[in-house]
């Protein structure tokens, strides 16, 4: 990308913020892309917390940053759902995600839902929340997957992702879910809709080679990888989808756009 982009994407866990710390120099950046007029989006894969939850947090380090700027699983699951002119569905889920469903207009519904949005429920999965939603599934209702993580890291050890219960509802229903999260190109359609802006202007800056860009690449945007996070000098090696660009951290970015 040589001129500047219509639109910045910013992945918000190792390019914005590292464990409990702002990246240095990143509140800055996203200070300057305000005072330049620069509509960005903060995109999150984060299926516990609600926009308006991940807003004050960025909000705490400083980063100009209200509800509407955050772009997550949730959000984007809600205007999946609106488009297709429904307005509920079973929401496996825990944290208060819910919140992003009924602020978009979406009503939570377990008896005859026409959508069923799965994310990671932590302990919240039971038998019966799994068969509810898979008879849901087999009189016809879609099944939406926030994330299909296998695992993460917890504070006490590895611990089940939502991936393994999608596959399971997947695999009794004869379903195929679609996944409302990074690399999902329909993560990035959604997000794009949001900022009213064609791919070819957008520019992404995440810091994983798969989610944020191989996502962003395969949906048209460009792609610019930050050397904070959990980027990892190998991983240049094996991916997939290259870069467009390899920069040091979302403070390089007034410069390099200016
Ligand atoms: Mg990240």
């Amino acid at each position: 990308m040589t001129a500047r982009p219509e639109a910045v994407l910013l992945d918000i866990d190792g390019v914005l913020v590292v464990g409990d710390q702002p990246v240095p120099g990143a509140v800055r950046a996203v200070h300057w892309l305000r005072e330049q007029g620069i509509p960005f989006r903060c995109v999150s894969n984060a299926t516990r917390r609600s926009r308006s939850a991940i807003a004050a947090r960025l909000a705490g380090f400083g980063f100009p940053v209200e509800p509407s700027l955050v772009f997550t699983p949730a959000t984007a699951a809600v205007r999946r759902i609106r488009a297709d002119g429904a307005d509920s569905c079973l929401l496996l889920a825990t944290g208060d995600v819910h919140l992003d469903l009924l602020a978009g207009g979406c009503r939570l519904d377990d008896r005859d839902p026409p959508f069923v949005v799965v994310g990671d429920a932590g302990d919240a999965w039971t038998y019966g929340s799994l068969n509810r939603a898979f008879r849901l599934l087999t009189g016809g209702a879609r099944l939406l997957a926030l994330e299909r993580d296998r695992y993460w890291r917890d504070r006490d050890g590895l611990s089940l992702g939502a991936g393994p219960f999608v596959a399971a509802l997947e695999f009794a229903a004869g379903c195929t879910a679609e996944v409302m999260g990074k690399p999902s190109p329909a993560f990035f359609r959604l997000a794009l809709d949001d900022l009213g802006c064609a791919a070819p202007s957008v520019l992404m800056l995440g810091d994983d080679p798969v989610a944020d860009i191989q996502g962003a690449r395969s949906a048209g945007c460009t792609g610019w990888l930050v050397r904070t996070g959990k980027f990892r000098i190998e991983d240049l090696g094996t991916v997939p989808v290259r870069p467009d660009r390899v920069i040091g951290s979302v403070a390089d970015l007034p410069a390099l756009l200016e």
